[in-house]
């Protein structure tokens, strides 16, 4: 596994950051055993990042797979929190749950542009106080956005920014694959540490796996890129497309077999709340439920976050 450092953070991270997203309650909803078991497979591998959320609500899972290695794994996670005291609250929820002293790298997540990074002022402060504090190693933002990557790059407090990015554009909100591969350049030369998440479009590309890894792999400025995995399968896959090595056959046809879609369950109440938390306009209520278009559907999960019902599952 090939290591490169992030920005100025002095955090060495392998090329392959493990996006946590896919074993928890959101997506697949694996029991915490099997799901740490996951990151665990691939801790031994090499792969020393991992990625989170607040919203992702799987630290369990991360707590447990890295025990006994815990001190050599890089873990960034994000929430929404815009006020001081509510990302101190979130802060604090990260480091009692993951059972860490320090979050190595908190971002705010899915920043859009420079007016929301304004809105979100007073959470900065807060996160570069605990960092003064030793209790947050890195700073940045996550976003969807060209226009969020061009404006954190010029705000010297964010030492760290999570773009999305792949060959086809897949959730950009706001320009094209090239686009945002000028921004993330920009945003390098200007000394920011950059990793990039959704190279397989949320799922979308997963019938050109080996593609979209090497489009992801060949931006220059990602020192590494965060790959939902939630089977030893698809982390053994990843491994060999990193490491340049062989896919075999028999690695293609075990990640083949994992055909994912987007299921709501028959006891939706036609509520709507998942359709505004859709940022893809992916969902519609139509006859008394909610109803998916599948070509719109970036396998995100982030709509089941909100359901109250549980009515929402990637499977
Ligand atoms: S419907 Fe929207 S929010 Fe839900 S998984 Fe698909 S893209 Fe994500
Ligand atoms: S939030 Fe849940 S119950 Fe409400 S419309 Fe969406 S799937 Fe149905």
């Amino acid at each position: 596994m090939e290591y490169r450092f992030l920005g100025g953070t002095g955090l060495r991270v392998s090329r392959l950051c493990f996006g946590s997203l896919t074993v928890g309650p959101l997506q697949a909803n694996l029991p915490v055993r099997e799901g740490a078991e996951i990151i665990r497979h691939a801790l031994y591998a090499g792969v020393n990042f991992i990625d989170t959320a607040q919203l992702y609500d799987n630290y369990q899972y991360i707590k447990e797979g890295i025990a006994g290695c815990a001190a050599d794994v890089v873990i960034a996670t994000k929430s929404y929190d815009y006020t001081g005291k509510d990302i101190r609250r979130s802060l604090e929820e990260a480091l009692r749950k993951l059972g860490r002293d320090y979050i190595d790298i908190y971002l705010l997540h899915e920043q859009e542009s420079e007016l929301t990074i304004k809105g979100h002022w007073d959470a900065v402060e807060e996160l570069i106080g605990a960092k003064k504090k030793g209790m947050v190693r890195a700073v940045g933002i996550s976003t969807h956005s060209v226009r969020g990557v061009r404006a954190a790059a010029d705000v010297p407090q964010f030492d760290v920014i999570h773009p999305l990015v792949n060959m086809r554009g897949i959730g950009i909100m706001d320009g094209t694959p090239g686009e945002m591969k000028e921004a993330i350049a920009h945003a390098f030369k200007c000394g920011k540490g950059l990793y990039g998440m959704k190279a397989l479009g949320g799922g979308n590309l997963i019938n050109e796996r080996k593609e979209a890894l090497a489009f992801a792999l060949s931006i220059p400025g990602l020192a590494s890129v965060a790959v939902g995995m939630q089977s030893t399968a698809e982390v053994d896959y990843n491994l060999s497309v990193f490491n340049g090595r062989q896919v075999t056959l028999e690695m293609e046809l075990a990640v083949s077999r994992q055909n994912r879609r987007l299921h709501i369950e028959d006891w939706c109440t036609a509520c709507g709340r998942c359709v505004e938390q859709c940022g893809q306009g992916a969902l519609a209520v139509s006859g008394g439920r909610v109803a998916v278009d599948r070509f719109r559907c970036r396998l995100c999960g982030y709509c089941s976050a909100v359901c109250r019902e549980m009515c929402i599952k990637v499977i």
